[in-house]
């Protein structure tokens, strides 16, 4: 099973240890999937900040 991360900075899940999207520090401890596809009619997405289509985590410890 791949452990999925999350990024600390934007949000972006990833396998990666570093964030492909920002280069910030990923972590295993989140919360919450998110699929965005369209960040301008996503009332989730604007709120978590996200002006990118991608995959998010809504909560990142
Ligand atoms: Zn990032």
């Amino acid at each position: 099973m791949i452990k999925l991360r999350a990024c600390r900075s934007c949000k972006n899940v990833t396998e990666q240890l570093k964030c492909e999207k920002c280069g910030g520090d990923t972590v295993l401890e989140w919360k919450g999937y998110l699929f965005v596809l369209d960040p301008n009619r996503s009332l989730i997405g604007k709120r978590a900040g996200i002006a990118t289509p991608g995959e998010y985590a809504i909560k990142v410890r």
